[in-house]
């Protein structure tokens, strides 16, 4: 039986293959938040948070649902007020089970919670979406569309809501494997602007930060287990189609012969992230039609809403 590396006496639960520790149930959930926390100090989110509300995106998956465990045990420390935000994209098999599991979470940590239907606001459902495009109706992948229309609408309802920063749950591999699709994509500006905070390049843009960002995905699972974080460990359907499962499959490879490889590629890339800051262009401006900030004339979520509504009319 392995002992815990800080403790020395109970029976450790997991390995932190980068620290070379080893640790308990116990040590481990103290752990879990201090690593979140001195992410996200080192990024300077607490200095002036008290009063401030931390809208935290919540799925109500693990690591969703882990975030808003952290920030909640934190809230009482820095005195700052979390809420949890989920965005109903309508993928049915998947979606209904989450969302129960973020309102037992939220119930029992004691977070309001607000939750948004992506068919009231773009007329149609990221289930109605992907079956165009298996149809070869549109071009946009299902997690294409699926990942525009929930970042717009996660910034929208936040703001509105009077955040002041949104949260999310992105672990240790969702953001290396950002990264990794950033580059082969050569998006030099979208890798560059990852990391622990995003700043808002634009007023109406809510600064996001990602308390998990050096957290395996891994740990966040068992964290979620040990803090009885009950979430069913359901896969949207239309995760297989995306380029990020490949790369996901790849890392996992790559770690599994060369332990800590994760966590070692990702502080190489926000020491890049950090030396090539002064290359970001902040080059945002407002959407003609909906008045949110885009990049272009017409924001994609805009884009995206014109050309569904046009096929679905004339289906
Ligand atoms: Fe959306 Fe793709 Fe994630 Fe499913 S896997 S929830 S479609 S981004
Ligand atoms: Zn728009």
């Amino acid at each position: 039986m392995t002992l815990c590396s800080i403790c020395g006496k109970e029976k450790a639960v997991i390995k932190i293959p980068y620290e070379g520790k080893y640790l308990c149930k116990k040590c481990f959930k103290k752990y879990f938040v201090e690593k979140a926390e001195k992410t996200l100090k080192k990024a300077n989110v607490f200095s002036n948070s008290s009063g401030k509300l931390f809208v935290v995106a919540t799925s109500g998956g693990k690591d969703s649902l882990n975030a808003l465990y952290v920030m909640k045990t934190l809230s009482k420390k820095y005195g700052f007020d979390v809420e949890a935000l989920l965005i109903n994209e309508g993928i049915s098999g998947y979606r209904e089970f989450t969302i129960k599991a973020l309102i037992k979470v939220a119930n029992r940590l004691n977070v309001p919670y607000r939750i948004v239907d992506v068919k009231k606001h773009f007329g149609f459902t990221i289930d109605e979406a992907a079956k165009l495009f298996f149809e070869g109706k549109i071009e946009w992948k299902p997690c294409t569309v699926c990942g525009v229309i929930r970042r717009y609408l996660l910034n929208k309802v936040s703001r509105e809501m009077g955040a002041s920063y949104l949260v999310t749950g992105h672990n240790l591999d969702d953001d290396l494997q950002t990264a990794v699709m950033n580059l082969i994509r050569g998006d030099f500006q979208a890798l560059i602007r990852g990391g622990v905070v995003v700043k808002a390049e634009h007023p109406k843009l809510v600064p996001r930060v990602r308390p998990l960002h050096y957290i395996y995905e891994k740990e966040s699972l068992i964290h979620s287990i040990i803090t009885e974080l009950e979430t069913p460990y359901v896969e949207c359907s239309y995760a297989p189609y995306s380029l990020r499962w490949n790369i996901r499959e790849l890392l996992n490879k790559l770690e599994a012969v060369e332990s800590g490889f994760k966590y070692r590629l990702m502080v190489k890339i926000d020491d890049l992230r950090e030396r090539f800051s002064k290359y970001k262009v902040q080059k945002f401006t407002e959407c003609r039609l909906c008045g949110e900030p885009s990049a272009k004339e017409i924001c994609k979520a805009c884009e995206i809403k014109l050309r569904i509504m046009k096929v679905l009319e004339n289906a």
